[in-house]
């Protein structure tokens, strides 16, 4: 993030506080830096001062609350609007092996008790509590004899009318001001008009609040937009640009989003729908399957998406045009907010905006008048040809500092000019003049293209001069250099679309000014970098290797896979190979815990063959280490006989497992015997087995070397282990 500003006095925390936190940071979440504006807001809370905090999606504002709730006294409230949400930051934090609870209505009972257990002991740190649950219920009696250390409040634009998502019951939490007037308050957003700030701050009544508002540039986002031509080929190269990964589809109507999910399935990709008209249990199912990596793509309407955690979405798709930029800025918050490269692509066309203002047709007039301007704004962002992150930024108030943003189809020049573009912004804005500024943007473009319709006909506008103009250039590519104009502020739309040229329009035409149509449709405009493009093709095999291993816990844990680790980690540990657990702690997002929990299983998948070097498992304390050690040793066991079984060398196998040749031989025996009884006759012939034999009992010393060298090289060392390991079980 850049260009962040902080209303209020930067943190003075003494220095033994800081480095309490960063402490916290780097034991529990594995993170050695603060991402900006986290310190100061983490502060606030260790200063018991109220505070607003306003960050974009993906900016990191849990942990604000979260880290400083570990070093207060008691335990912290944290009011959150949907259940799902709660859940995914309950167990991240018990991943992360801090005691956090929630409590919300539809809760099993049992469950309900322990986290009361829990508070009333005092060993809870962190409760997380559904708003509904403080209507219902008296926080006294749903708190008990628990001390309060703060409340933290997320989401916090839902108590205000003014954002997207206002819930009633939000207006709750200022109860807990009454009640538990010595506790703090801080509130939490990504709404940032001034409006939700205001009655953010008034609602819950915050006492001269430290304010800290971060920028809403996401540089990992990647933005374009295009004209619907070919829209399903431009989704499938975004898709196949991100194979294997997550992403989401957006449509309009739930026809398009089954039509969209079929398409891509036919082409082999695992896309599942989900949208309003499904039966609620398919769909449920459809969402889990994405959250647990099993399918790849949900296409959608915009009905998904809340309460939707997964931070390693790699797209957001939209095959039509939003019906606002806030509700844009809305939809690809959801890609990539663990702040890996992205791409967010968007699919308009001029029939969208006519489909949303049919649709919008029954809103009343003082309502729709600012619903259409909103629209509006939205089609002048996708027509325009300036940078697309710049317009973003500037449409909530903000100055992007740069020329060039370089991650935007626009400045990414994905996009040039038509060779003879000033004549071509002439020839059209001309023939809105000759038209009498009364037609749309699809009659223009037929009389430029020198078609010859009834109606133009009737009106006998085939006679104009401007008439088939550009006639020999698709209509799609006339129909879009329109639309830039009118994002450039040349043209403008009056009643019913009418076309009419503005001052800066005359301009171009009297040669004053110069006018630039780009072609848009045939260049394609992809990111500089995806982010499994950043990986070499080793890495990123092993990346997939690590992402299985993910998988795998997630599913016995039973949660989602990015709450193990994110890609963040896993990609760091496929670059860096860590050699041992001291090394994979210093991976970021590698926590005490974590590294307890999975650190031998990822080192294990990363290290097929042993890392070289110093002990793996020096950093473990004892207890610990015995009993991983001998984890390892058992499934290494088991993997030395598997290959022996598949026919493989013994010097393979050895190197495989990373162990001596004796020692993985000893293995293979080991496994056989403690898989049954041990029936050597697979792998050593009759009679050899009696030459083994009898050359055991002949040696003195029972040495297998010295049974080899009698035999002269007839039987492997192998093969005598087996013959041994077999007398022994018989009792000899
Ligand atoms: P928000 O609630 O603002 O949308 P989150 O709190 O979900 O954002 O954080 C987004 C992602 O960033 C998470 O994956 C989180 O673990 C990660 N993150 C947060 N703080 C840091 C940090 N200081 N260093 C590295 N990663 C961080
Ligand atoms: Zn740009």
């Amino acid at each position: 993030m850049q260009g962040q500003t902080d209303t209020t006095e930067r943190s003075t925390l003494p220095g033994e506080t800081r480095a309490r936190l960063r402490a916290v940071l780097s034991d529990v979440w594995g993170y050695s830096t603060f991402r900006p504006l986290q310190e100061q807001a983490m502060a606030a809370v260790l200063e018991r001062r109220d505070s607003l905090v306003v960050m974009p999606t993906g900016g990191g504002k849990s942990l604000c609350f979260q880290a400083p709730a570990l070093l207060r006294e008691g335990t912290a409230i944290v009011i959150s609007p949907l259940i799902s949400l709660m859940r995914d930051q309950v167990a991240q934090l018990w991943q992360a092996g801090v005691r956090a609870g929630s409590l919300h209505s539809g809760q099993p009972t049992d469950e309900r008790r322990a986290v009361q257990e829990g508070l009333a002991v005092g060993t809870l740190k962190l409760l997380y509590l559904s708003p509904e649950r403080i209507a219902l219920e008296d926080p006294r009696t749903l708190l008990g004899r628990a001390r309060l250390s703060f409340v933290a409040v997320d989401e916090a634009h839902c108590i205000s009318m003014w954002g997207h998502d206002f819930r009633p019951e939000y207006r709750q939490i200022a109860r807990f001001r009454e009640l538990f007037p010595e506790a703090d308050m801080h509130a939490y957003t990504a709404t940032a008009t001034p409006e939700v700030s205001r009655d953010i701050r008034r609602q819950l009544a915050l006492q001269r609040p430290v304010e800290l508002r971060g920028s809403f540039d996401r540089p990992n986002l990647f933005y374009s937009a295009k004209p619907r031509q070919s829209g399903i080929r431009r989704l499938f190269e975004v898709v196949r640009r991100h194979a294997g990964q997550s992403g989401i589809v957006y449509c309009i109507t739930r026809k398009e989003t089954d039509k969209v999910a079929g398409a891509l399935r036919k082409e082999g990709f695992k896309a599942v729908p989900y949208h309003a008209g499904m039966e609620p249990d398919e769909r449920r199912a459809n969402q889990e399957a994405f959250v647990a990596d099993s399918e790849d793509i949900v296409v959608a309407t915009v009905a998904f998406g809340m309460g939707i955690n997964k931070p390693d979405v790699r797209y957001v798709v939209h095959m039509g045009m939003p019906k606002s930029i806030e509700n844009y800025q809305q939809e690809i918050g959801r890609a990539g907010r663990d702040g890996l490269p992205s791409e967010c692509l968007l699919l308009y066309s001029l029939a969208d905006l006519m489909m949303w203002k049919r649709i919008m047709t029954d809103v009343p007039p003082e309502q729709s008048a600012i619903a259409w301007k909103k629209l509006d704004r939205m089609y002048e962002w996708c027509s325009q040809t300036g940078c697309r992150r710049t317009r973003l930024l500037r449409h909530f108030g903000e100055e992007y500092p740069r020329q060039n943003c370089g991650m935007c189809d626009q400045c990414t020049g994905g996009h040039t000019p038509v060779p003879d573009s000033h004549t071509v912004a002439q020839k059209i804005l001309s023939c809105a003049v000759r038209l009498g500024e009364s037609h749309n943007a699809v009659y223009t473009t037929n009389i430029l293209s020198g078609a010859k319709t009834a109606e133009i006909r009737g009106a006998e506008h085939h006679k104009l001069s401007t008439w088939g103009l550009l006639s020999g250039r698709p209509k799609e590519c006339i129909l879009d250099w329109i639309e830039q104009l009118r994002g450039q502020g040349l043209l403008a739309a009056g009643e019913g679309g009418a076309l009419s040229v503005t001052e800066k329009g005359w301009d171009v035409l009297r040669n004053r000014a110069t006018g630039v149509v780009m072609d848009r449709l045939r260049t394609a405009a992809a990111p500089p970098t995806s982010s499994l493009e950043s990986l070499s093709p080793t890495d990123r095999e092993t990346f997939e290797r690590l992402r299985q291993l993910r998988k795998q816990i997630a599913a016995r844990e039973k949660v989602p896979p990015y709450v193990i680790f994110g890609d963040v980690t896993l990609r760091d540990t496929a670059r860096l190979r860590p050699r041992d657990l001291h090394e994979f702690r210093r991976i970021k997002g590698v926590g005490r815990r974590k590294l307890e929990a999975y650190g031998a299983a990822f080192l294990e998948a990363l290290w097929r063959d042993p890392p070289p070097g110093p002990d793996a498992l020096r950093e473990i304390p004892r207890t610990e280490r015995e009993r991983r050690t001998s984890e390892r040793r058992a499934d290494k066991k088991r993997l030395a006989l598997e290959l022996f079984r598949q026919g493989e060398l013994t010097a393979e196998i050895a190197k495989q497992i990373g162990r001596a040749v004796s020692t993985a031989e000893q293995y293979i025996v080991e496994q056989l015997r403690e898989e049954g009884p041990l029936d050597i006759a697979p792998w050593v012939p009759e009679d050899l087995a009696a030459a083994i034999e009898e050359a055991l009992g002949a040696t003195r010393d029972g040495r297998l070397r010295s049974v080899f060298d009698a035999l002269e090289g007839g039987a492997t060392y192998l093969q005598i282990r087996l013959v041994k390991a077999c007398m022994k079980s018989r009792g000899e």
